[in-house]
This record gives structure tokens, C-alpha cells and sequence, in this order.
């Protein structure tokens, strides 16, 4: 059975692996097919194309767009996108200008709880505009103020924390507008993960429906597998693709593997079925 892995990271956005070698370890660990989908840009694609060359690994071209819907973050991701498509990328561009806003603000607030030079030490791990809260995680563990990546994440990188500001990302209708403008399929990442009720995560999904939206995440790492039949549910009703991804970021997280999650339930249509 082909194995399919449409959601992992690179150091092109929060990732700690380059693309050729997302690529080189995905073969190795029996992905045959992988979307690359950094966040909010897509400079890594054309390194994994590359790398992906004469071997049995085919690349799908996407990306993971940040967007405000009401006083929360989601994530949509866009798959075969052309990565060539103007709009798409002028509001790529727009979001990672502020990405960079943010990150002055972010370290700004981390300086008045005593903690100097964030900016500085974060950008060592990401160029300005794709600087993430990933980027300052790791800056604070080096630094010594937190013992892991996780731990920054419960102490300063979430509401109500010191490092927290809240976004002001690209809305639902402009993420799934410039998806579908540059040729390509949108879908709702890891559903599971946001922190919100049940009857609102279903009003997400209508909007993302009614704008144009193509898929949701049913399978996804980090993510309880009691999960699966719930978004499975939700996909049927909704009359979405199922899509399926791990959301890799870096070996050092043993738990989160490509291409190392659970198989898509029988009773879903695959978003690859017309690929
Ligand atoms: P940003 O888009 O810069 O706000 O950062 C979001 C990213 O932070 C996600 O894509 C994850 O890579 C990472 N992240 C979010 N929550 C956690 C967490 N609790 N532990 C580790 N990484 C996290
Ligand atoms: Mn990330
Ligand atoms: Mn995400
Ligand atoms: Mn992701």
C-alpha cells in the first residue's frame, strides 16, 4: 500500500531537518508520498524536488498557512499548490512581515520578564521573516531558562505567558482563496488540537466548506487515535476529503515520525483518490 505522509516541516520554516534531508529520511522510514508544508512559505520545495529526483519518493508541493478565525490560530494546508501562483505568494509575504512583528514584540515582552537578547538569540535558528515560536523555544533552552522545548512552550509561549502575543494571521477566506487560486486543495490541519468545543469546531468546518475548503486532517501525529473515527465522522457529514500527516518536525521529538501514523479508516475518501 502507498504510504502518505501530507503534512511535515523543514527548516524552511520550524523544522530542524533540511529539505533533501526530510526527503533522504522519509525513504528511509517507507514514505512514498510526502507534501512538504512549511509554514507560511514554500522556499523548501524546490530543495526536496530536487533531492526526491530519481528516487522512489514523489513530492507534492504545499504549505501550511497561518490564519485568525475569531480569537484562535488554525492552521490550513494547501496541497499542489503552484508555488509560482503571484497571490498566493504576495499574502506569503504578507504573513511572514508580520511574523517578523511579531517576533520583535514576542522578544520585546520577554525582555520586560527579564530575559535579554531573544531576538538576537532566535534568529540564529530561523532567517527574521520565518522566525516561530519553535525558534525562541530553542533560544531559551540554550539560554537555560527552560530544560526543554515543551516545557518553554507551558511556561512562556502560550496565552497568558510572558513570550505570548496573540496573532494576527491571514483570515480563513484569504488562506482558502489563494490555495484554490494557485491550482491546489485546502485542508484543515490536525482538527484535534485546537482548543475549542466541539459545536465551534464544526462551525469551522461549515465556513472552510462553504469557502471552498477541500479537506480535513483525519489522521494526524500527536493526536489521541480515539480521535480518527470522530474526524472521520466529521469529513463524511461535511462531505470533505480525509488527508493524512504526521506534522514531522525533528527526529528529537521520538514520537512523531514520518510517515509513522495510523492508516486512514475505510468509510473516508482519500484526498489522493483523484490524484
Ligand atoms: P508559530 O506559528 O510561530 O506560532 O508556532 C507554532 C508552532 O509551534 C507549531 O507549528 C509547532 O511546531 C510548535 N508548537 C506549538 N505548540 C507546541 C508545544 N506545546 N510543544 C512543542 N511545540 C509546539
Ligand atoms: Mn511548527
Ligand atoms: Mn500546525
Ligand atoms: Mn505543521
Amino acid at each position: 500500500m502507498t504510504c502518505y505522509d501530507l503534512h511535515t516541516h523543514s527548516t524552511a520554516s520550524d523544522g530542524s531537518l533540511r529539505p533533501e534531508e526530510v526527503i533522504a529520511r522519509a525513504i528511509e522510514h517507507g514514505v512514498d508520498v510526502l507534501a512538504l508544508t512549511d509554514h507560511d512559505g514554500t522556499e523548501g520545495i524546490s530543495q526536496a524536488e530536487l533531492a526526491a529526483n530519481d528516487t522512489s519518493l514523489s513530492v507534492i508541493p504545499g504549505v501550511e498557512i497561518s490564519v485568525t478565525w475569531g480569537s484562535n490560530t488554525v492552521h490550513i494546508i494547501g496541497l499542489n499548490v503552484d508555488k509560482n501562483n503571484t497571490k498566493l505568494q504576495q499574502g506569503l509575504v504578507e504573513i511572514r512581515d508580520y511574523r517578523k512583528e511579531r517576533a520583535v514584540k514576542i522578544a520585546e515582552r520577554l525582555e520586560k520578564s527579564g530575559i535579554k537578547g531573544a531576538y538576537e538569540g532566535a534568529s540564529q535558528y530561523a532567517s527574521p521573516v520565518m522566525l516561530g515560536r519553535v525558534h525562541f523555544a530553542k533560544f531559551l533552552v540554550e539560554a537555560g531558562h527552560a530544560k526543554s522545548i515543551g516545557d518553554v512552550f507551558k511556561r512562556y509561549m502560550v496565552r497568558n505567558k510572558p513570550g505570548y502575543v496573540s496573532g494576527e494571521w491571514a483570515s480563513l477566506e484569504q488562506a482558502v482563496t489563494w490555495i484554490n487560486g494557485a491550482g491546489g486543495q485546502a485542508v484543515i490541519a490536525h482538527p484535534a488540537r485546537y482548543k475549542i468545543t466541539a459545536t465551534k469546531l464544526r462551525r469551522l468546518v461549515t465556513e472552510f466548506k462553504h469557502l471552498g475548503g477541500a479537506g480535513i486532517e483525519v489522521v494526524s501525529g500527536r493526536q489521541h487515535p480515539e480521535e480518527i473515527n470522530n474526524l472521520a465522522k466529521l469529513a463524511n457529514d461535511f462531505e470533505l476529503l480525509a488527508s493524512r500527516g504526521s506534522d514531522f518536525h525533528s527526529p528529537d521529538n521520538a514520537w512523531v515520525e514520518l510517515g509513522r501514523i495510523p492508516d486512514l479508516p475505510t468509510n473516508v475518501t482519500p484526498i489522493w483518490q483523484s490524484w
